[in-house]
């Protein structure tokens, strides 16, 4: 029998844990609620609980999460909805609470190598993975490797310039990335100043689908300074395929055809034929990616 990994997937509201096959088939899928506010260590022992059960059954240990990972395995810094979870030693404490050796990396550069093994970018050689949901990641993947850079931040999508000189603040201090125009509250927040009306994301993705104008150009704004970004990102790495996760690619051809719109507008000719595929995983990518990582980096002959 192949070996299986153990997976864990640590994010700002749930923990979920699975095991993953070499094919990528998940398993024995468990999760419960983050305890957000508690503290790194809290968080870890909710992780390692959830988790133990299924450690006699794995060969390793492959851990997603919020925040950006760095190359020991700890976290460099982390979304302020994980208060104390900055500076966790993740791997070394999985490795002693798990007796198993584990590896860690970015939720979504977890789910962008599972897209690129087993799901929307199957088959492509080099892909880029882009999540757009409360924040905007990516994952630049090669040969089914995520490429993680010097120290973790590789593939931050969200934090490129938007061509726009609005003055939005960004998550992480500066202005006008494209994160504070094109994430799932940037729409929101575009939508309540327009309308006076404070609705979530999906309702104002229903209202667009519908035609209602205050909707139809908050996505549309959205998505044409996201496609344009998407190029310059796509002109910059020239890859096989892109792929478009998280709950605004959700919203659908609302927001997909102004994108790729401007995507197709200012890419150079050979990125801007790349289709651009919607993710296929869903909320399990994160899983998947790290067990199939950890097999693939930890044990021998897995993938
Ligand atoms: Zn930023």
């Amino acid at each position: 029998m192949s070996p299986l990994a153990l997976a864990v997937d640590i994010g700002g509201t749930k923990i979920a844990a699975g095991l993953v096959a070499a094919d990528g088939t998940l398993t024995d899928r468990r999760r419960t609620a983050t305890p957000a506010g508690a503290g790194g260590p809290a968080i870890m022992a909710a992780a390692v609980e959830l988790a133990r059960p299924l450690a006699a059954r794995a060969a390793a240990c492959g851990i997603g999460t919020a925040g950006v990972v760095d190359p020991a395995g700890r976290i460099a810094s982390a979304t302020s909805l994980l208060t104390g979870w900055a500076g966790t030693d993740v791997k070394g404490t999985a490795e002693r609470a798990l007796d198993l050796p584990a590896l860690v990396l970015n939720d979504c550069h977890a789910a962008g190598a599972a897209e690129a093994r087993v799901g929307a970018a199957r088959g492509a050689r080099t892909a880029l993975v882009v999540a757009v949901g409360t924040g905007i990641g990516a994952a630049w993947c090669e040969d089914g490797r995520v490429r993680t850079g010097r120290s973790g931040t590789c593939g931050s999508l969200g934090h490129l310039p938007a061509p726009t000189s609005a003055g939005l603040p960004c998550s992480c201090g500066a202005l006008d990335h494209i994160e504070a125009h094109a994430s799932g509250p940037a729409i929101e927040r575009a939508y309540r100043a327009a309308s006076g009306r404070n609705l979530p994301l999906a309702a104002i993705g229903r209202l667009a689908a519908d035609g209602e104008e205050p909707a139809v150009q908050a996505i549309a704004r959205a998505a044409a300074l996201l496609g344009r970004v998407l190029a310059g990102a796509a002109n910059l790495i020239d890859p096989d395929a892109v792929v478009v996760a998280g709950g605004v690619a959700l919203l659908g051809p609302v927001l997909l055809e102004p994108m790729g719109a401007a995507y197709r507008a200012e890419a150079l000719p050979a990125p801007g034929a790349v289709p651009i595929v919607p993710a296929v995983l869903g909320e399990d990518a994160a899983l998947v990616g790290a067990g199939l990582q950890a097999l693939s980096t930890l044990t021998n002959g897995a993938s």
